[in-house]
């Protein structure tokens, strides 16, 4: 059968073509949240980085030294069970299209793991404050054990957000 992409119909209603105009790779409101809160919380990363150079999979926000990568997956795009539901029009092309999608993801979950990267995925939706405490709490979890991540280089990185917590938890920011 031929490739999904080249079976591609046309933007067919103003809400397809809605979504898939959003889908340029600029970036994304949720990204920014998650962004500038890891960033105020004084952790460093890289953005749209493929955490293995051979694997075509950017991660939204990458944190190289400890391995860490984050995606925050579009509801659509990715299928989310609260979220996604088969446009009307072409569905049968869309619910293959979405379906591979997850494949994807679900592989180059296995394949990141595999390579001793730390993967969190969150839903768009899933952007609260309580879910992004939780995220700084892993990344924490991972920055602290960081020594044995790096082979017992404590980098910058960890040595940055302790200070900050240290500070925070004095109240001084
Ligand atoms: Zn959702």
């Amino acid at each position: 059968m031929s490739s999904i992409r080249s079976r591609a119909p046309r933007a067919s209603s103003a809400v397809v073509r809605r979504v898939m105009q959003a889908n340029t790779g600029r970036e994304t409101r949720p990204e920014q949240i998650v962004r500038s809160f890891l960033h105020r919380r004084g952790l460093r990363f890289r953005k749209d980085l493929r955490p293995i150079q051979a694997l075509r999979c950017a991660a939204d926000v990458v944190l190289p030294r400890v391995k860490v990568c984050i995606f925050i997956d579009g509801c659509f795009w990715h299928g989310c069970p609260k979220h996604f539901h088969v446009p009307a029009t072409n569905s049968e092309w869309w619910a293959e299209k979405i379906e591979a999608n997850r494949i994807r993801d679900r592989r180059n979950n296995k394949i990141l793991k595999r390579n001793g990267w730390l993967v969190i995925r969150l839903w768009e939706h899933q952007i609260t404050p309580t879910a992004l405490r939780r995220l700084e709490s892993k990344i924490g979890a991972r920055v602290s054990s960081g020594n044995r991540v790096e082979n017992g280089f404590r980098c910058k990185l960890a040595a940055n957000w302790i200070v900050h917590r240290k500070k925070s938890a004095a109240g001084m920011v």
